[in-house]
């Protein structure tokens, strides 16, 4: 143990003391307490002694139970928060209109008033909630790197792929929701249609995972290992998104289901839903099965082979980069234009 010394008037010197536990009483905003606090003897006269350690230790506990009574964020609540969304303390501080100093004064042990402390449980239970301040209240920051920076922390939490990692899940429940009865076929082709289309419009992959060139067409494993179970049945829909709410960690309670996508990813997707879900994914199946991609990456396979020929990347961009070019297209809505001549075509 570590040795503890402080000094006694009575012995007039350094001494050695002895902490022992005591209720204690305080008063803290008006209130008063009963609390577990520490008191010092001098080890050799028996002097009651304050060592600031343990004057720390007795305000922190006062503390302590003030926060437990009046539901006040905890100190180490308080210090998580900075790590958990990659945020300054003046960051957060500015963030929150708050002046500069006061979240860095609450994590020094400063108590938050009701007011600020619910903000901050708030935070800290809800990345949801983070991420709309972080979005709304962005110009407060003085760099762009720090709301960068504390967005990618945020979206991690929030299951929400960014660039360079991915969003295919997001998208297939996204997909589920707005069209209703779409079938694990469709499902696999709109997703495959998705990821070339954006890459049309954008110049980058929206999915990391790699699409296989299976008899029914492009299919992405992992989406139809997760929710080949689930089949036709509209039922079992409600389940499915809560199950997708859970393993992306967001919020449940939050009812709706709101959509983390950028703009861009969203216009591709809602193009993709009014364009190509209408349609069955027989006929969908047979769009692809015309479509280079797939038959370059089948090659010489016989039609009803299993395969798990994964089709390239680079063929799905250039495809449909392709595409766009040919039809002329501006916006993602203009999607209708190559889905309308496939229909003329199978
Ligand atoms: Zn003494």
């Amino acid at each position: 143990m570590k040795e503890m010394k402080a000094f006694c008037e009575e012995c007039g010197n350094d001494v050695c003391y002895i902490v022992s536990e005591v209720q204690m009483e305080g008063e803290l905003r008006g209130e008063r307490y009963i609390y577990t606090g520490k008191k010092a003897r001098c080890a050799d006269c028996g002097a009651v002694l304050e060592p600031r350690e343990v004057k720390a230790y007795n305000l922190r506990a006062l503390q302590n139970i003030h926060r437990e009574k009046n539901r006040i964020i905890s100190l180490d609540k308080i210090l998580e928060i900075p790590g958990k969304y990659a945020i300054g303390k003046r960051p957060l501080s500015l963030l929150l209109g708050w002046g500069e100093q006061t979240f860095s004064r609450y994590c020094e042990g400063d108590l938050p008033t009701r007011q600020y402390s619910d903000i901050l449980i708030r935070i800290y239970e809800e990345p949801n909630y983070y991420a709309e301040l972080l979005e709304e209240n962005k110009d407060k920051l003085k760099t762009p790197s720090t709301y960068e920076k504390s967005r990618k922390a945020v979206d991690k939490l929030l299951g929400i792929a960014r660039k360079g990692e991915s969003g295919i899940d997001q998208a297939a429940v996204y997909l589920m929701e707005q069209c209703g009865d779409i079938t694990p076929l469709a499902l696999q082709k709109a997703l495959y249609y998705v990821q070339g289309f954006y890459y049309a419009f954008y110049q980058e992959f929206l999915f990391l995972e790699e699409c296989e060139a299976w008899v029914n067409g492009p299919v992405y494993r992992e989406i139809y290992t997760r929710y080949r179970e689930y089949c036709f049945d509209p039922m079992k829909r409600n389940s499915l998104k809560a199950d997708a709410d859970l393993e992306g960690g967001r919020d449940k309670k939050k009812a709706e289901f709101s959509p983390p996508f950028s703009s861009a990813e969203k216009t591709i997707l809602d193009s993709v839903i009014r364009n190509i879900c209408c349609y069955s994914g027989m006929v969908l199946e047979r769009f692809t099965h015309t479509e280079m991609p797939w038959l370059v990456s089948r090659g010489n396979l016989y039609t009803a082979a299993v395969s798990s020929r994964v089709i390239p990347k680079a063929l799905i961009g250039d495809y449909f980069s392709a595409v766009k070019q040919k039809y002329n297209m501006i916006n993602p809505n203009d999607i209708r234009m190559y889905i309308q001549d496939m229909l003329e075509q199978i």
